[in-house]
């Protein structure tokens, strides 16, 4: 499973000409479209986590979007595009949803949006975390998934990219609840792994033309890539985006994980990469990161060692802090906090543009999810480090 090839291509803009080329050309390197026969329904899971448009780089772009509904319709078959984004799981704000994203344009009589907004039991006894969940419907109602992420830092998992875009697939509002569940970040990322596991898309393609550096998934800064990426499998696709943004095994508690359970590589070197754009060239030195206190381990139990990890540990500790002038009190972070951990209070220094209330955390019931800062719609909610982190991460660029 390791060994499942990645095709890299290089792809500079959005044009869709440049899109045609790179992303015909990177699915060819794995035949990656042989599994399509004239008649089946494939869903592609995109990524659609906020409503934002496409030039924001939160979201799949719609232009490799089309094309990839194109090459799947030329084959006979039809196409059935979604997700859950945050937020209410409804035919109304997932509508809107797709019209920020610019997703009506692809619609056509082989190409829907998904409306239906069912939900379903899942049950899978194999699974290291979620062993029972619930999960968006329309995914059963397809004959083959396909995930399309896009290559974004992310607070808690280090990355989202390929195997985290599949949280999608649980339902916006219950996605909090997940985190309280499982609110250590081993046993997240096993929930995410698991998910793939579960619904195990036949292909995933990736989005790295422009990916997001810093405050990810939502709120950080857009950075040129300038590649799309596919495989049959996640993990060693999600391992070649890791390196190209200069991370590890280490720093990604998911491709720890999949490693951990025999279905992941465990560093680039395991990981067989086709096509003409050389992994070097692809890769990022200086791309922002959203949190490093993960990548710090060291070797052996001796009580030094312990002691030293957890110094180091401290150093690089997070938490997520408002930007008071930046707050416009819409009340989200409160909404979707699901430890209950925020109150909004009202504040003189509050963006002029809002409501007077910001929120208040109360650290003792955090459990740093950081989906206040994935679904701020301003950006407000900050990743902050630790001071003594923040200035060893200063030395280390
Ligand atoms: S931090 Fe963001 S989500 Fe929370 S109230 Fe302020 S603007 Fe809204
Ligand atoms: S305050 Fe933010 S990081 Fe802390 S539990 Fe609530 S949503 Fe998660």
């Amino acid at each position: 499973m390791s060994n499942t090839p990645v095709a890299l291509v290089k792809c500079d803009s959005y044009e869709y000409e440049e899109v045609k080329r790179a992303l015909d050309e990177s699915l060819d390197l794995i035949n990656a479209l042989d599994f399509v026969k004239p008649g089946m329904k494939i869903g592609i899971k995109a990524n659609l986590v906020t409503g934002s448009s496409a030039n924001k780089a939160i979201t799949t772009h719609p232009v490799l979007l089309r094309r990839l509904c194109e090459l799947i319709t030329e084959r006979g078959a039809s196409v059935v595009i979604g997700d859950s984004p945050g937020g209410l799981y409804t035919q109304a704000f997932v509508q809107n949803v797709y019209k920020s994203c610019g997703l009506h344009e692809l619609e056509s009589s082989s190409v829907t949006l998904n409306t239906d907004f069912s939900i379903k039991d899942g049950k899978f006894p194999e699974a290291e975390s979620l062993k029972s969940f619930i999960y968006t419907g329309w995914l059963d109602d397809v004959d083959a998934i396909i995930g399309f992420s896009k290559l974004k830092t992310h607070a808690m998992m280090g990355m989202s990219c390929a195997v985290k875009n599949m949280f999608g697939c649980i339902p916006g509002t219950t996605k909090p609840d997940y985190h309280m569940r499982f609110p250590e970040e081993k046993a997240f990322a096993n929930v995410m792994v698991d998910l793939n596991e579960f619904f195990k898309p036949v292909l995933y393609i990736v989005d790295a033309i422009d990916g997001m550096e810093g405050n990810g998934p939502t709120a950080g800064e857009k950075r040129h890539i300038g590649a799309i990426l596919a495989s049959k499998r996640p993990y060693s696709l999600d391992m070649v985006c890791a390196h190209m943004i200069g991370m590890g095994i280490n720093d990604v508690q998911t491709l720890l994980v999949a490693n951990e359970r025999g279905l992941g590589p465990k560093d680039i070197s395991e990981v067989s990469i086709l096509g003409s754009y050389s992994l070097e060239d692809a890769k990022i030195p200086d791309f922002k990161r959203a949190t490093i206190h993960q990548s710090i381990t060291f070797e052996g139990g001796s009580a030094f060692n312990r002691i030293k990890s957890i110094a180091v540990k401290l150093a690089y500790s997070t938490k997520p802090l408002v930007k008071k002038d930046e707050c416009i009190g819409c009340k989200k972070c409160h909404d979707t906090c699901p430890a209950k951990a925020i109150t909004m209070i009202p504040s003189k220094g509050a963006s002029p543009k809002g409501t007077g209330y910001i929120p208040q955390i109360d650290r003792s019931k955090c459990i740093k999810c950081f989906c206040c800062q994935e679904f701020c719609p301003v950006g407000a909610m900050k990743v902050h480090y630790n001071p003594i982190g923040s200035l060893l991460n200063k030395m280390q660029r």
